[in-house]
């Protein structure tokens, strides 16, 4: 059976007491409960990498960064490196989010190599793909989400040790959800692309999330649909009742 993720993203938000705090109450909350086949990350900003991969020592949550360097090592002043993430014990790491595709000019060909170094340090990585509202609107979806996925998966080999986000870009952080059919169509695009490109496999055993302004009031609909194997949550994600209603609801439909 394949794993439900709930992956939590920060961003950049929140500060050293109120991240403890929550990590405190999330590890509470979940300490003794059965999850089932349900997974729980989060991805905090780098500074409380540490913090949190010693509350996920001590419980059944998963850390995750929120980036990484293309490089190894060496004179790339602010970043952080693949070995240095593999150091702190952290499971999972974000890439080719639309933010940083927006802001920091990640093209595929970056996250192309994020991916490769990734799988070389065991870091299951979680790749954002997604189209704007202007390609929507044009009908162009369906060939953007393509491109993103042949550029960024080009000459890697995988198994089991992937993630891929399906992020509308015009659902994340404005409160629009892509309705869970819109969703579906294009985890389901996600899921056929895996089998011709890998393997029937492989795409059995890759969980594809949703995110975009999911929350609790819309995550059951989307998780009934068959190729949603979970959700990447921005803004719900940093709301301690939100975020463990929402593992609540995923563990329910288990
Ligand atoms: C995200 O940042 O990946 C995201 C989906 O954000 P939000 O849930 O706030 O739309």
């Amino acid at each position: 059976m394949r794993k439900i993720i709930i992956a939590g993203n920060w961003k950049m938000n929140k500060t050293f007491s109120e991240t403890d705090d929550f990590l405190f109450e999330i590890t509470d909350y979940l300490r003794g409960k059965d999850l089932g086949n349900v997974e729980v990350v989060i991805c905090p900003p780098f500074l409380y990498i540490e913090m949190g991969s010693d509350f996920a020592n001590e419980s059944n949550i998963y850390i995750g960064a929120q980036n990484v360097s293309n490089h190894e090592s060496g004179a790339f002043t602010g970043e952080v490196s693949a070995p240095m993430l593999r150091s702190m014990d952290i499971d999972y790491c974000i890439i080719g989010h639309s933010e940083r595709r927006k802001y920091y000019q990640e093209s595929d060909e970056l996250v192309n190599q994020k991916l490769k170094i990734l799988l070389d340090y065991d870091i299951i990585p979680i790749v954002c793909v997604g189209e704007t509202l202007e390609q929507r609107e044009k009908g162009i979806t369906e060939e953007i989400v393509i491109n993103q996925l042949n550029r960024a998966f080009k000459d890697i080999e995988i198994n089991d040790n992937v993630v891929i986000a399906y992020e509308p870009v015009w659902a994340i952080g404005t409160g629009k959800t892509a309705t869970p059919q819109q969703a579906q169509e294009i985890q389901c695009l996600i899921r056929d692309w895996l089998i011709e490109n890998y393997s029937k496999e492989v795409a059995d055993q890759t969980p594809i999330l949703y995110g975009g302004s999911m929350k609790p009031e819309n995550i059951k609909e989307l998780l009934l649909q068959p190729d949603i194997d979970g959700g990447l949550v921005g803004g719900a994600s940093l709301d301690i009742e939100k975020f463990t209603k929402m593992i609540e609801i995923a563990t329910e439909l288990g």
